[in-house]
């Protein structure tokens, strides 16, 4: 984690530096925000010549690719640059450094930071978060967060042998809101721990009408997992819905472990001994790292349908799957495959020996209806054939 005396410290030398740089010089520079932990330094650069100022935000995206000496030591910071170019008949010094500013967070979110110019689309996309964010209250209010459930099969049988709840927010203005839009707005307003409870609860007492042997898998945020009170919430839910801790599993995503991993771990541990299985999620996204398979006792290794993807095209990224497939059998821990779209995944997934799976070949996210329905409709399968 970085000390906070060494993030003022790369704010000062990087203001330093910008200063320096733009002494004398027609651009105007702010910076706009250091993220703590990320390391993410932002500057709004704003111009009236828009080709002139992304010269000038490379050449300061470049000054900072080096690491720079600081009062605690040498430091590297990831450079995030927004750019906002200015009409001078029509200058608003405010809105355009707002302008900025959506840049810079705009260039956050790229997967190499570095440079992003304004365009009026940041706005409109800055506003509908923010009226997302500002109707979560409501939201708690009149009760409009439901988990949905995709079911989890038997890839050889199509037995159902799990859910997985996903949150689905029944805006009343907006229609259904995707929670790719909400998990992020209720991280930032501090609600994610009363969403979280909200579904766990919902999802427990569903699960309470089907089979004993099937589990219910549920979504934490990093969040989540670092709130101290997370293992005592999950055992009084338990508790209240009378759901027994082995048909529950929780589920983070591999995207999330960066930071903190000590303290995760313990959480996790802690989580474990109640008996609640936990499931490392959209493991081999980008580049799965093994050292995440060891560090800690998985019960559950969920697959991304990326990696899938990329192993049907690419005949190296084929032989890493199924390494990686074999190295998670022989430690112990089970696999369920994410994605699974089409008949020939599935035959090439049972052909290399994966025994369970989730995807739109089967079902997508369903209400709870539609989930007993198909239950209902499925009794006991004989075992499908591959062709
Ligand atoms: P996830 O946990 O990886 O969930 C799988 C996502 O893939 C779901 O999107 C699901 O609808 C979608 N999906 C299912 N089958 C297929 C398929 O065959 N192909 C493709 N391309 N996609 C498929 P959804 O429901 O939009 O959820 C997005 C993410 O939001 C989830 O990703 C999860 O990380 C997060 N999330 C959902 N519910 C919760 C929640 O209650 N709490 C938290 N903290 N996060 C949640
Ligand atoms: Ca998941
Ligand atoms: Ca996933």
């Amino acid at each position: 984690m970085v000390e906070k005396s060494a993030e003022d410290a790369i704010q000062a030398a990087a203001a330093d530096l910008l200063r320096h740089y733009t002494l004398g010089s027609e651009f105007e520079t702010y910076l706009a925000h250091l993220k703590g932990n990320d390391l993410v330094l932002g500057v709004a650069l704003i111009e009236n010549h828009e080709q002139a100022a992304l010269e000038t935000a490379k050449q300061i995206s470049d000054l900072f690719r080096q690491p720079f000496l600081t009062a605690s030591g040498s430091l590297g910071a990831n450079l995030a640059i927004g750019v906002a170019v200015a009409d001078p008949s029509d200058w608003n010094p405010e809105l355009i450094l707002e302008n900025a500013e959506l840049a810079v967070e705009d260039a956050c979110e790229k997967e190499l930071r570095q440079i992003s110019l304004f365009v009026p689309s940041m706005r409109a996309k800055y506003e509908h978060r923010e009226r997302i964010r500002s109707s979560l209250t409501a939201a708690f209010e009149n009760d409009e967060f439901v988990p949905h459930f995709q079911p989890q099969f038997n890839l050889k049988t199509g037995k159902i042998i799990g859910i997985e709840a996903l949150a689905r927010w029944k805006h009343s203005r907006f229609g259904w809101i995707s929670p790719a839009e909400f998990i992020s707005a209720a991280e930032s307003t501090g609600d994610i721990n009363r969403l979280g409870r909200s579904i766990l609860e919902k999802s427990c007492m569903q699960l309470r009408r089907l089979p004993d042997e099937m589990t219910l898998s549920v979504n934490l945020t990093l969040s989540q997992i670092l709130d101290e009170s997370l293992p005592e919430m999950l055992l009084e839910c338990l508790t209240d819905t009378g759901i027994k801790g082995y048909r529950l599993k929780i589920e983070i995503s591999e995207t999330q472990l960066s930071k903190n991993l000590d303290k995760i771990w313990r959480v996790l541990s802690e989580i474990q001994e109640c008996g609640i299985a936990v499931s490392l999620d959209d493991f081999g996204t980008k580049f799965a790292a093994l050292r995440h398979l060891t560090e800690f006792d998985w019960d559950e290794i969920k697959i991304d349908g990326s990696f899938v993807d990329r192993a049907f095209n690419n005949e190296k990224h084929a032989e890493m799957l199924l390494a990686t497939l074999n190295l998670i059998a022989n430690m112990g821990i089970s696999t369920v495959i994410e994605g699974v779209e089409t008949v020939e995944q599935r035959d090439a997934l049972v052909e290399l020996g994966c025994g369970l799976g989730q995807g739109y070949l089967f079902s997508g996210p369903l209400d709870f209806d539609d989930l007993m329905t198909l239950f209902f409709s499925r009794p006991q399968l004989e075992e499908l054939v591959s062709v």
